[in-house]
């Protein structure tokens, strides 16, 4: 027989709802299924300031050598000055790498935690959170436990719940927190919510991990979107943090080019740039943290890829740059807001008697709608509406041309 006779037939991955979308022949139909609609056929594009700084980059005709296990120091240290801020006590004792994208920064952390965290190698996630962290943790070798967050019967925050399973949890566990633009519920702590939890992590002697891959896209502004993690600096805990530079150096589809009715979208997705850093109490202690990081790095795969890697560096180092990209974040950002006011204020003028206040307290890309699986499937069989059946949609496929008809979709279906 066959060598894999025995492999089984793994589920297949979320991207089901795209094909039910493809499958829709209703010329109006909505996917808030991702973020982005992507078609290979067309001519990519690219936020203004990515594609100034990768003409850049391609015409100097830099060399293709290898990066360095760790990758571009100029890329992270860059990297490290977005999220921890250019004040912080933390600069000069962390440990940073490049590492591929998001996805890539929390394996590289589990699989630190995993060889050297001392305590119980378990990792608290919020419930719910992004659907890949339990697989990333524990491909890794860590354990995985939820604590609660998300509150059903208000579309918001569980507060008191996550107090209580931060205080409940045995002493020096591993807590995991998206720093901003929680996903997939778009509910994010406030900035006094967080010194509160930031007060008990420190008082039971957790260990916390931020993910931070949405900078700059929950409020427009990237030191906003830092506050948690640059707070706990400030409280003397010493964090590990996984970025990705996906979301806010891409666009979204209300931008521009539309090719055969389907957006064209391309940022930096596909070039999979992140980073991943560990704060050490010392700048004795970063270099043991550094050495062992490269240890852990190189057999994974040597070293990461270098040219998504320049263009974030040339636009995080070339001030004029820099200034064009945070005033594109802050363009997402805005859109984002806007549509979900454009988004209640629909549904209210149709006249809906919910509260449909949580659209708009909510923040980032996902929006949790508070609609369940049976309403879900009748928006995508009744209204060529495409969504995940948790109720969540995506905020950056919503447009002023398709806002009224998702509204009246929402309202026939929910009232
Ligand atoms: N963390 C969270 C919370 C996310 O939502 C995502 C992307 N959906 C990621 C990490 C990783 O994304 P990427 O690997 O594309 O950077």
């Amino acid at each position: 027989g066959s060598t894999w006779a025995n492999v089984p037939q793994g589920p297949p991955a979320i991207l089901g709802i795209t094909e039910a979308f493809k499958a829709d022949s209703f010329k109006k139909k909505i996917n808030l299924g991702v973020g982005a609609y992507r078609d290979d056929k067309g001519k990519p594009y690219v936020l203004p300031s990515v594609r100034t700084a990768e003409d850049k980059i391609v015409s100097a005709k830099q060399n293709k050598e290898y990066a360095g296990i760790t990758g571009l120091p100029e890329f992270t240290k860059a990297a490290a000055l977005l999220a921890y801020g250019k004040d912080s006590s933390a600069l000069d004792r962390l440990a940073i790498t490049q590492s591929i994208s998001g996805t890539g920064a929390l394996r590289i952390g589990a699989a630190f935690l995993e060889r050297f965290y001392p305590g119980d190698k378990t990792i608290y996630i919020p419930n719910p959170s992004w659907a890949n962290h339990k697989a990333v943790f524990n491909d890794a070798g860590l354990k995985v436990q939820q604590y609660s967050y998300y509150d059903k019967k208000t579309i918001g925050l569980d507060f008191d719940g996550m107090i209580a399973d931060i205080k409940a949890a045995p002493k020096g566990s591993i807590f995991l927190f998206h720093a901003c633009a929680h996903n997939p519920t778009g509910v994010d702590p406030t900035q006094e919510q967080w010194k509160e939890i930031a007060r008990v992590v420190k008082q039971q002697g957790h260990y916390p991990f931020f993910d931070m891959a949405y900078q700059g896209f929950a409020s427009g502004d990237t030191d906003k979107d830092a506050f948690a993690l640059r707070h706990f600096i400030e409280q003397g805990l010493d964090v590990s943090l996984a970025q990705s530079f996906a979301k806010n150096m891409s666009p979204f589809p209300w931008r521009k080019l539309r090719l055969n009715g389907v957006f064209v979208v391309q940022g930096l997705y596909g070039e999979r740039v992140g980073a991943f850093s560990i704060v050490g109490a010392s700048a004795e202690e970063k270099k043991r943290l550094d050495s062992q990081i490269k240890i852990l790095v190189r057999p994974l795969y040597s070293n990461p890829p270098i040219h998504g890697a320049r263009v974030a560096s040339e636009i995080l180092n070339t001030p004029a740059l820099y200034q064009q990209w945070l005033g594109e974040v802050k363009e997402m950002a805005d859109r984002i807001i806007t549509m979900r006011a454009l988004l209640k204020d629909n549904l209210e003028k149709l006249g809906s008697t919910h509260d449909w206040s949580h659209i708009t307290s909510q923040i980032g890309m996902f929006a949790y709608t508070g609609l369940d699986a049976a309403s879900m499937e009748k928006l995508a069989k009744e209204h060529s509406v495409y969504a995940t059946k948790d109720g969540r949609i995506s905020v950056a496929g919503i447009t002023t041309d398709n806002v009224g008809r998702l509204a009246e979709a929402i309202y026939k279906v929910k009232g």
